[in-house]
């Protein structure tokens, strides 16, 4: 008979990062496997979960995220029963923008062309050179906080755990089996090692003796401006196709405003940079003739890709206890529902579900 390990220890998963990425996979599993999740920080979504800019856009990303998103909008917009009562979603619709030539989306992505008297009657004060508009009506808010907080209570009912405050600090594998150790000193035993850590998904595999993926994070930045325009909390999100800006109403005169920006970075506890403030608004000037009354507040986060900016869910080419969820870009939370069971499918030996090939989101294709 083999001694029975002391509780609290010894887990079949440890899943490490306590974003969407690794709530909504914990939420999957959980019941099926004995689950921890180990979060560093003192709360669960503080980094780039918790600093999204909450929309719902069918088209992000190219056709294969698109494939994702799609698949996640049921749950989202009906969730299961125990995921709560309400849906996640409320509403918006997008305008993308051009000076030159007709936006364009994938063409599974329901979208219409909008003449000018129409763009200017969606986006009152846009600026004459905007002249191509494609309206994308899909495009959501999503409840970011209540989803999360939807996957982790789901992921305790079902019997995972969550530690927060446990950083792990490195990681070895022997007799097919994981010791973590952390940083405050104790150690978890488990079989299976759970990559969620978003920008430091790579330094993570480093520190558990696997090979780097190319995974990495980019800054984005994000402004609450407050404008000389009213009416703006429902308006459509605004973006344009060369990728330069976006921005959705906020409060009746008030918007968030990004520039699109991904700048190299490492991991961190990203801050916004003053330049990329202002380049946001010189962006947003071109585009409509709102007066800028103030910048409100800013803040900014990480988006963490791929070499080839698809997401990356399966088990490690050479390190078979060590799972990829990964690299979720700017789409991680309106693609979490789909793409966790997408992932859980591949962890547990189950069917995948119909209409999603996990293996264009596997390792192997990074070699
Ligand atoms: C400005 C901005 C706007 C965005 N807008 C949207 C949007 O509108 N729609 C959308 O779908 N997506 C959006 N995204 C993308 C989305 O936020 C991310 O794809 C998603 O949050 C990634 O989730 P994650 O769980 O992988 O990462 P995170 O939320 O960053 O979670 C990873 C966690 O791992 C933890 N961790 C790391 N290392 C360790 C360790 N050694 N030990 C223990 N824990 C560790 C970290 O502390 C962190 O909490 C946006 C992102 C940004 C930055």
């Amino acid at each position: 008979m083999t001694e029975p390990r002391p509780s609290g220890t010894d887990y079949d998963v440890v899943i490490v990062g306590g974003g969407i990425a690794g709530a909504s996979l914990g939420a999957e599993i959980a019941g099926k496997a004995r689950v921890l999740l180990i979060e560093a920080e003192s709360q669960c979504g503080y980094h780039a979960t918790g600093r999204s800019a909450a929309f719902w856009l069918e088209s992000y990303g190219g056709a294969d995220v698109a494939r994702l998103t799609a698949a996640s909008r049921d749950f989202l917009t009906e969730p299961p029963p125990e995921f709560g009562s309400s849906g996640f979603l409320s509403s918006r619709g997008a305008i993308h923008v051009s000076k030159s030539k007709w936006p364009e989306v994938p063409s599974t992505v329901e979208a219409r062309r909008v003449d000018r008297a129409e763009l200017e009657s969606l986006v009152p004060g846009i600026r004459p050179d905007w002249r191509y508009a494609l309206k994308e009506p899909g495009c959501a808010n999503i409840d970011v906080a209540a989803l999360h907080a939807a996957f982790l209570r789901v992921f305790r009912q079902r019997g995972g755990e969550v530690r927060t405050d446990a950083r792990l600090s490195s990681a070895q594998r022997s007799t097919g089996r994981w010791t973590i150790d952390l940083e405050d000193g104790t150690s978890i035993d488990s079989a299976m090692l759970i990559n969620a850590a978003g920008a430091w998904a790579d330094s993570l595999a480093e520190r558990c003796g696997v090979q780097r993926l190319g995974i990495e994070p980019k800054r984005r930045t994000m402004v609450q401006l407050r404008v000389g325009r009213s009416g703006l909390r429902d308006m459509p999100q605004v973006l344009d196709d060369a990728g330069t800006f976006y921005f959705i109403g906020e409060t009746d005169r008030s918007i968030w405003l990004s520039p699109h920006d991904e700048i190299e970075t490492d991991p961190c506890d990203a801050a916004p940079e003053e330049i990329d403030v202002a380049i946001a608004i010189d962006r947003f000037q071109g585009v409509v003739d709102w007066p800028v009354e103030a910048v409100e507040r800013s803040w900014a986060g990480l988006r963490t890709f791929a070499p080839d900016r698809l997401p990356v869910y399966g088990f490690d080419v050479r390190e078979p206890g060590f799972f990829w969820c990964a690299g979720q870009g700017g789409f991680g939370i309106q693609t979490a529902p789909a793409a966790a069971k997408m992932a859980a499918a591949v962890l547990l030996g189950e069917a995948p579900e119909p209409g999603i090939d996990p293996a264009s989101f596997s390792p192997r294709r990074l070699g």
